[in-house]
């Protein structure tokens, strides 16, 4: 048995102090990942610094629009917030069609941004591995992460927020260690209120995703004036379909520039043995997604 400590803070400050003068302590929010790290031995931290009595667990709009997310934010809390069901229904979606009811009522949404990689090799604390999956809707809408630390705050792009193995594939954000996420901004984007998002797994509740799509569209005059794609379940980051947006943009909305952006975005896929069925997964995902996004403007 190893022996771990547990401190409670108040305040943002003696958060960010606290972990970040000791490599040594972690931050505890919901617990539903550290926890289970702990206990798999995949993780050790010798000293817990519980920030739930925080105060950044509002959901509240700034006055330009943007919503801004408080990091302690519950899952289940977040999704039934009534502006983000109406200008972010796909956020809403994804954040109801992940882990459990119980789950998501401890699931913090900084939590969810920081959690571990669900490959189960590397849960099982002793084959190596790189791989991850999470956020998918966030991307898809370009959501900003608010960090604090020693050396201050700052603001961080959520594709810039989860980092591509290379070399360093133990490292998979850029915070540093004892950097608090405060908050999670979406920015005021109007297609974002006919956005949704679809989630293809082995088994209908309580799994991760296969492939999962956030898909929006905004039409004017009779053609796509705007589109927004994201992917999840496909790479080791939530991948922003931007080859199929660029394909949408200018295109009539049917079925054949919806499979065209799909295979665009699909194309210098590079699937393994195993996971070669997502490629095609993937276009249909993709396909589906934009076919009822579109069939929202007749709703
Ligand atoms: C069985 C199961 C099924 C799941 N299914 C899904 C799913 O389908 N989809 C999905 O998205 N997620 C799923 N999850 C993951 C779940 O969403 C995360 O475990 C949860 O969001 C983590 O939040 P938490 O508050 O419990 O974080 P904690 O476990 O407290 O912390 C997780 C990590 O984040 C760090 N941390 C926490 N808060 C902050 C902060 N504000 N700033 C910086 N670092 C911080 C901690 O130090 C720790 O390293 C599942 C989890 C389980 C156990």
């Amino acid at each position: 048995m190893q022996p771990i400590s547990y401190a409670r803070v108040n305040d943002v400050e003696a958060a960010v102090t606290l972990v970040g003068g000791d490599p040594g302590s972690a931050f505890l929010a919901g617990g539903t990942t550290k926890i289970d790290l702990m206990r798999l031995g995949v993780e050790h931290s010798d000293r817990l610094v519980d920030i739930n009595a925080l105060p950044l667990a509002d959901v509240e709009e700034l006055p330009d629009g943007t919503i801004r997310i408080g990091a302690l934010a519950r899952m289940n809390d977040v999704a039934r917030t009534p502006i983000i069901k109406e200008r972010f229904p796909a956020v809403s979606e994804a954040l109801l069609l992940g882990a459990s009811e119980q789950l998501r009522n401890m699931a913090s949404m900084g939590g969810n941004l920081c959690q571990r990689t669900r490959c189960s090799y590397f849960r099982d604390g002793v084959s190596p591995c790189n791989k991850r999956e999470p956020g998918t809707a966030l991307v898809a809408f370009d959501a900003i992460v608010h960090a604090a630390g020693v050396s201050g705050e700052r603001a961080i792009p959520i594709d810039d927020f989860y980092l591509p193995p290379g070399d360093t594939p133990e490292i998979e954000h850029p915070l540093a260690h004892g950097e608090l996420i405060t908050a999670i901004d979406l920015p005021s984007t109007p297609l974002a209120a006919r956005s949704l998002y679809l989630k293809f797994r082995d088994r209908q509740s309580y799994e991760f995703a296969l492939v999962s799509v956030a898909a929006a569209l905004e039409l004017d005059d009779g053609s796509i004036a705007d589109a927004r794609v994201a992917l999840g379940g496909v790479g080791t980051k939530p991948w922003r379909a931007s080859r199929a947006e660029q394909e949408l943009r200018g295109a009539p909305p049917t079925e054949e520039s919806f499979a065209r952006a799909a295979a665009a975005e699909l194309a210098e896929a590079q699937p393994r043995t195993y996971n070669a069925f997502k490629v095609a997964l993937a276009e249909r995902a993709i396909v589906r997604g934009l076919r009822q996004a579109l069939n929202g403007f007749a709703a």
